[in-house]
């Protein structure tokens, strides 16, 4: 028995790779531009901003992707994702890596419709970005088995036609600098994921569109884009 008044939330996990065992996930924070796009050639390295989905967001990227209302531009963005294993504030870069539990690919799916109305109005970006099952990820690849990968292809196609393709190599900031920095910001907890943003050829999605993607050396996935809803 416990004294909660409401059942209370189910823990929401990723399958570790190769293994029966699960990853618990606390929070997803998600990296705003990461990549050079053709607008920011020579921009100063500032550290981008972040938003969130909730954990709850999270689902395996297998089979399916659902189409979610409010939407006409439904859009997936390919995006290496890093688990903490080990919380930590004011990491330092040096020792950064020490806190990555391992690695994943996921899709940071966005309503770019209201994402678009949502920066004109400078409104936050909730309604475009922490839909549910907006954030489908593969299983984790521990990093006592593949190490710290820094480079490798980003890439993601849609009906067998290339939209993405980029390398870890070409990330403004690296791993260990995101993680760092945010540690600056907030204090991580192990269980948070980390999405470091994606490479340009964001383009919506049809129902039916069949995505296939992977960050090489990591993982890769494929999803169905499921129906419109109806409601
Ligand atoms: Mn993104």
């Amino acid at each position: 028995m416990n004294d909660y008044v409401i059942a209370p939330p189910a823990v929401s996990s990723l399958p570790v790779a190769g293994s029966a065992q699960r990853f618990p996930v606390a929070r997803v924070f998600c990296l705003g531009r990461n990549y050079l796009w053709g607008d920011a050639v020579a921009a100063p390295r500032t550290f981008p901003l972040f938003f969130m989905k909730p954990a709850s967001a999270v689902v395996e990227a297998q089979a399916r992707v659902d189409f979610p209302v409010q939407t006409e531009e439904f859009c997936p963005e390919i995006e290496l994702v890093v688990a903490i294993g080990t919380g930590g504030a004011d990491i330092p870069e040096h020792r950064a890596l020490e806190h990555v539990w391992g690695y994943a690919a996921g899709l940071d799916m966005t309503r770019r419709d209201l994402q678009m109305a949502a920066k004109a109005a400078g409104q936050p970006w909730e309604a475009a970005k922490a839909f549910d099952a907006s954030a489908p990820i593969t299983a984790i690849v521990p990093s006592a088995r593949i190490g710290h990968p820094a480079e490798g292809a980003v890439w993601l196609q849609v009906n067998g036609v290339e939209r993405q393709r980029s390398d870890l190599q070409a990330q403004i900031w690296s791993v260990a600098e995101v993680v760092s920095q945010l540690s600056r910001s907030l204090r991580l907890e192990a269980g948070d994921l980390i999405m470091t943003g994606t490479p340009p050829g964001v383009d919506p999605l049809q129902p039916g569109d069949l995505i296939t993607a992977g960050i090489e050396g990591i993982a890769q996935l494929t999803v169905r884009v499921g129906a419109r809803p109806t409601r």
